[in-house]
């Protein structure tokens, strides 16, 4: 039997709402992931995916319930040891690419790797994924002289350096045109299918969903199993 990767047990979430109330945004939210799975979640604006995303990767808590990542109760960590497992085995991506401008792609890539203390052979592994996603000739250009798509590609380049077990994307494609659109889902995919990542996506995109193992959709505060 293998172990999951993580485990959402009965996951809720509230946000106070005036002064009495408050706003429930995820209910009793159950989700298991194995490592290697791909999943999808959809669902309208305002519905929550992004606070599931959030608490997913330890960014955010959850009202009730629990969050085993890795075997490790992520409620027992203190906020030192929280920072060390998104660093070390999460990685992140955002509808914008946030590059910091004054830096190189290659800099840019780099930048996760310079809290962990064991980063040797990152240059290598930087300059073998820019390769590997069509950007080996981009290595020293800057933010601003790059395409949309073509940053894109980079902030997942920089989400995988410390080479994590889980990647969260949050509308990946969502500032993307078609092409860079459909350019980002391949370099997705094949970074489940041959380095083995663990995927969540959340998406507008039915394309880009549809590429997953699971797609889940989040209505209501609920979890609801598309695919
Ligand atoms: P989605 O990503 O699906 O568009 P979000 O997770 O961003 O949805 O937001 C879900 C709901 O929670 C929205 O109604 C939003 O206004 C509310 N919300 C999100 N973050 C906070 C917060 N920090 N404080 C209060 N309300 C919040
Ligand atoms: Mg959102």
């Amino acid at each position: 039997m293998t172990t999951p990767l993580l485990v959402l047990s009965n996951v809720g979430k509230t946000y106070p709402s005036g002064e009495k109330n408050t706003l429930e945004v995820l209910t009793d939210i159950s989700l298991q992931l194995n490592a290697g799975q791909s999943v999808a979640i959809v669902g309208p604006s305002g519905s929550g995916k992004s606070t599931l995303l959030n608490i997913i990767g330890s960014l955010d808590s959850p009202s009730s319930g629990k969050v085993i990542f890795d075997s490790q109760n992520v409620a027992e960590l203190d906020a030192k040891q929280q920072a060390a497992l998104r660093s070390r085995k999460i990685g992140f991506v955002f509808q914008l690419h946030h590059l910091l401008p004054q830096c190189t792609v290659l800099e840019n890539v780099l930048i996760p790797t310079l809290v962990n203390k064991e980063n040797a052979g990152a240059e290598a592994r930087a300059k073998k994924l820019l390769t590997e996603v069509g950007l080996a000739d981009r290595l020293h250009y800057r933010p601003g002289q790059l395409s949309g798509g073509e940053s894109q590609r980079v902030a997942v380049v920089r989400a995988m350096i410390n080479n994590p077990r889980l990647l969260l994307a949050d509308e990946p494609t969502g500032s993307l045109d078609r092409a860079g659109a459909d350019r980002l889902t391949e370099m997705l995919i094949n970074m489940n299918k041959n380095h083995g990542l663990t995927l969540v996506v959340v998406t507008h995109s039915v394309a880009l969903a549809e590429r997953m193992d699971m797609i889940y959709e989040l209505t209501n505060g609920r979890l609801i199993r598309k695919k």
